[in-house]
């Protein structure tokens, strides 16, 4: 890394800040950034700092809101005694199309993977735990049917399953290395109906 320009070795640390990015990939990044044209560069530094000041997570399930509390919290329609952990917001998205689900969500914003040094600190589990402290009666583990989806579910269970509260597991409808995006409603209402205790 010494042997590059300062410039461009603040802008490969810049890079590695982000999870999953080690020296080498951020290395290879930072040259495809100098290499772009100056207003896709300039675009895309943009829309970085836009979404970080715009977009917030709801202060209770961490869904994306422009809100403090998401419109799904503050529904009084809504059991928020049964919370459904999805990797995403867009799997929540995915779940509220089906509007068949009445429980609230929670969102991990990402899953725990050994590979790319996420571990469970990196991703919204602090939070959950924490709302598990309040009256809640299940926690439908909805993370993705991948390896580091199921090795999620297990580690949430583990950590979950002292304080009493049910946990349960989506069937696995959903096919393998599927993103919950692309499933279709009927696949993630059977998912749901058929989920099974842990
Ligand atoms: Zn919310």
């Amino acid at each position: 890394m010494e042997h590059y320009s300062k410039t461009i070795n603040s802008l490969i640390e810049e890079l590695t800040r982000l999870p999953g990015l080690g020296v080498k990939t951020a290395t290879r990044l930072a040259f495809h950034i100098i290499n772009m044209p100056k207003e896709h560069v300039k675009s895309l530094s943009e829309a970085m700092v836009t979404a970080r000041e715009k977009v917030k997570y709801c202060n209770e399930c961490y869904t994306i809101t422009d809100e403090e509390v998401c419109p799904i919290c503050r529904s009084s329609k809504r059991n928020h005694k049964v919370i459904m952990v999805v990797e995403e917001p867009k799997d929540l998205v995915a779940y509220e199309k089906t509007g068949q689900y009445d429980g609230v969500y929670h969102v991990l914003h990402g899953v725990v993977n050994p590979q790319l040094g996420i571990s469970p600190a990196d991703i919204k589990v602090r939070e959950l735990l924490k709302r598990l402290e309040g009256d809640v009666d299940e926690v439908i583990l909805a993370t993705g049917s991948t390896t580091e989806g199921e090795a999620t579910a297990m580690i949430l269970s583990k950590y979950i399953k002292p304080s009493g509260i049910n946990v349960t597991r989506i069937a696995s409808g959903v096919p393998v290395g599927g993103d919950l995006e692309y499933v279709d409603e009927v696949t993630l209402m059977r998912a749901l109906e058929g989920r099974v205790r842990m």
